[in-house]
């Protein structure tokens, strides 16, 4: 009699149902299949809740698994209220940000990478993409969600962690790259998330002709405005979000409360404005040879075709 057993108390956590049947003092293990699932792989705490929270909620209510992986723990950043954290615990706190920001919308597989902020592209690059497909192969998720390949607004770590993510997900497909670290699996769909530029542009032309010189992305923005985010026309994937769904995307942005200063329009806006700011998610689906093969577009269900 053949005995089966997981080899990973992972997969244990995935499955929807596990049966033990005790026959002839053998275990036979048994599950369900598991739905499809989701990982976001990002540079920051927070990008994952204003990319994608909603998205996230929705499924995780399904019953989808979802995974964050966070490159950094945002440590170099400013910090909104002095009275949440200083200099030498940024790290430290912006981790329990990331960890409550996930759990409000369902999520509590939240891994670090460990880089340091604002420095991951100087970051031995094999060594995170084989970080990268360790996280991929022990998941095995079908959707993977990432930055677009200008970082939404030229972030350089949001560059760096796209363009990582590209090479661990082709790696971790890849039965001769690092077969210690597991099988190898291949992503079905990645995603990018995406502003839509036409959004940005009128944000900006709004400041303006209230004499305010507003720059997505501050600082950090590499680009011109003109180029930052992805055209309304290319964008694949729009989510309306519910109340639930909206509900619960506000409570994970603040949870990056030392992200959030008070004049924020993300903290003060009237409810209108941050319905309007944040209520519908848009992604970008990439085509082959990024995602495994061509799906119809648009659509409103990342799990859609799988
Ligand atoms: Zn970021």
């Amino acid at each position: 009699m053949m005995k089966q057993e997981w080899h990973s108390s992972l997969h244990i956590a995935y499955s929807r149902e596990v049966k033990q049947t005790a026959i002839k003092g053998e275990t036979i293990t048994m599950t369900t299949p598991t739905k499809p699932g989701l990982m976001g792989i990002f540079a920051h705490p927070d990008d994952e809740s204003f990319g994608m929270a909603g998205t996230m909620k929705r499924a995780t209510d399904a019953g989808h698994p979802v995974a964050i992986v966070c490159a950094t723990r945002g440590e170099e950043g400013q910090i909104a209220d002095p009275a949440l954290a200083t200099p030498a615990n940024l790290g430290q706190v912006r981790e329990q940000e990331l960890r409550r920001a996930c759990a409000a919308v369902g999520v509590t597989d939240v891994s670090f990478l460990d880089y340091i902020d604002g420095h991951l592209a100087e970051a031995n690059e094999d060594e995170v993409i084989r970080k990268i497909v360790a996280h991929l192969r022990r998941m095995r998720p079908a959707v993977v969600a990432t930055f677009d390949p200008k970082g939404a607004y030229g972030h350089v770590d949001h560059i760096a962690i796209h363009n990582l993510t590209l090479g661990a997900v082709w790696a971790a497909a890849d039965g001769d790259r690092y077969p210690e670290l597991g099988a190898p699996h291949r992503v079905t769909k990645v995603y990018y998330t995406a502003i839509p530029r036409e959004r940005l542009m009128e944000m900006v032309t709004q400041a303006r002709s209230q004499g305010q010189d507003f720059v997505p992305g501050g600082d950090e923005a590499t680009i011109p405005v003109e180029e930052m985010g992805i055209p309304m026309a290319e964008i694949t994937t729009i989510l309306h979000l519910t109340d639930a769904e909206f509900d619960a995307k506000q409570n994970a942005i603040r949870a990056h409360a030392t992200q959030m200063p008070a004049d924020s329009p993300f903290a003060n806006g009237s409810p209108e404005d941050l319905r309007r700011m944040m209520g519908t998610e848009t992604l970008f689906l990439a085509p082959p040879p990024v995602s495994a093969q061509p799906f119809p577009a648009p659509e409103d269900d990342i799990f859609a075709g799988l």
